[in-house]
């Protein structure tokens, strides 16, 4: 006889807290240190000369991106949000131009495109990798399309071959949003190096930190410069550049200080171990998992290296159970599980109303057709979102494979108790199941 579910009153699998966070030791307190002590804690002046590309900690990130990435630039900024805000304006969107972005993603991949006034146009996701569909890319490009905003999520990269075909066929550019997928590669290529730009994220929860922070890399010397005028307030600094194009060169400040710079060293050093302690426990996770039916787990393709961010889980079958109850099944034995990702961007107000720039409809209003965000869009992502995606983060330092073990038991346990979850589903549902 199965043990009774934690959700019926029976005992947990784990009652002790799941471990993650960030990985913080000696190199980065050290390095913190000698920038205070130093006195210099932002190295950026707004102004031409030598403090116009920031001190010496962001440098020295930047050149350990260079290296890692093997790409002539790396610039470092205060957020991925930024990053891609001034990548986007850098590649010369005019207002009404529109940019096909992913609907499950961080909110930033598809608001930087608004942010230059120009317009997101979502394409639906695939169900098995969980990024850009390349068909229904291609159906949405219009005559006003200008680029892809490709997003490696959950730690997976994007059909990238696909993509930049597409891309290629139609002259558009094509920017990695590589937040969640530092380190991972697309058939032998690390991912941020395939299209016109890739940008990193070290905000909190992500798998290198500074707090808040990012960096873009890019081959392209235009593009380059262009986000280094954004970074740093450019409309001072463009005629002793003798920069002459000066379209979206209006600058933010975007810089990022000494004390994060020192930080994302020491974290940056920290990258591929964390990257590996996330692809062994995910292994763990795949074997444990995988004599359960009805679960579809993440595959990697050959020349691929998923680094598991998150760890995905889709509901392939019916199982007679909601996956919402599933979730809070899983859950309630102590461990970490939650139910879809975030849902599909456009669902949020400011999509559904158009409202983002003062109340004129600015900048949807700069387009030529009407610009619509209709429920049913993307409908692999709102029914993966709705019903059939689960997401665990147990897959991350300082996890063990003990930890991720419990894990596994919380899904055998709730797999061997499917007939008492059924009991709890509604009627009409448990009827339809034939
Ligand atoms: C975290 C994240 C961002 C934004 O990063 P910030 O550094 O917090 O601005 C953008 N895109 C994706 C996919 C993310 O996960």
């Amino acid at each position: 006889m199965a043990q009774k579910l934690a959700l019926l009153g029976g005992p947990k699998v784990r009652t002790k807290p799941f471990p993650g966070g960030p990985c913080i030791g000696q190199e980065e307190k050290e390095a913190v240190l000698s920038v205070l002590d130093s006195g210099l804690l932002s190295g950026f002046l707004a102004s031409p000369g030598d403090a116009f590309l920031g001190g010496p900690w962001v440098r020295k990130l930047e050149a350990a991106f260079l290296k890692y990435f093997d790409v002539p630039f790396a610039l470092a900024v205060n957020s991925a949000t930024a990053g891609l805000h001034a990548v986007v304006a850098a590649l010369g969107v005019e207002p009404g131009d529109e940019v096909i972005v992913p609907p499950t993603t961080m909110t930033a991949s598809a608001s930087c495109v608004l942010m230059a006034s120009a317009i997101p146009v979502f394409a639906d996701i695939d169900d098995r990798t969980f990024c850009l569909d390349p068909e229904s890319v291609e159906r949405a490009i219009t005559p006003r399309t200008r680029g892809i905003i490709v997003v490696h999520l959950f730690g997976n990269a994007a059909p990238m071959d696909e993509i930049l075909a597409i891309a290629r066929k139609r002259n558009l550019w094509v920017v990695e949003d590589c937040a969640q997928a530092p380190g991972a590669l697309y058939k032998g290529k690390k991912v941020g190096t395939l299209g016109d730009a890739g940008v990193f994220s070290f905000n909190q929860n992500k798998t290198i930190t500074t707090g808040e922070g990012g960096v873009v890399i890019t081959r392209d010397p235009a593009l380059a410069r262009k986000v280094q005028l954004i970074r740093n307030h450019g409309e001072v600094v463009t005629e002793a550049l003798g920069q002459e194009d000066l379209v979206n060169t209006l600058g933010w400040n975007y810089r990022m200080t000494e004390l994060e710079a020192a930080v994302g060293v020491g974290q940056f050093e920290r990258l591929e171990k964390l990257n590996q302690i996330r692809i062994d426990l995910a292994a763990q996770l795949t074997r444990g998992l995988s004599p359960l039916s009805g679960l579809q787990l993440p595959t990697v393709p050959s020349g691929g290296r998923h680094v598991y961010f998150l760890y995905p889980i889709r509901l392939k079958e019916d199982l007679g159970v909601a996956r919402n109850r599933l979730v809070e099944a899983i859950k309630a034995e102590g461990v970490p599980v939650s139910g879809g990702y975030v849902r599909p961007i456009y669902w949020e107000p400011l999509y559904q109303k158009r409202v983002v720039f003062g109340k004129k409809g600015w900048p949807f209003t700069a387009s030529d057709r009407p610009i619509l965000y209709p429920k049913g869009l993307c409908p692999v992502a709102e029914r993966l979102y709705e019903k059939e995606l689960l997401l665990t983060n147990a897959c991350r330092f300082p996890a063990t494979v003990e930890d991720v073990k419990d894990v596994v038991r919380a899904f055998e346990k709730v797999f061997e108790n499917l007939d008492a979850l059924r009991e709890l589903e509604p009627a009409t549902k448990r009827g339809s199941r034939g």
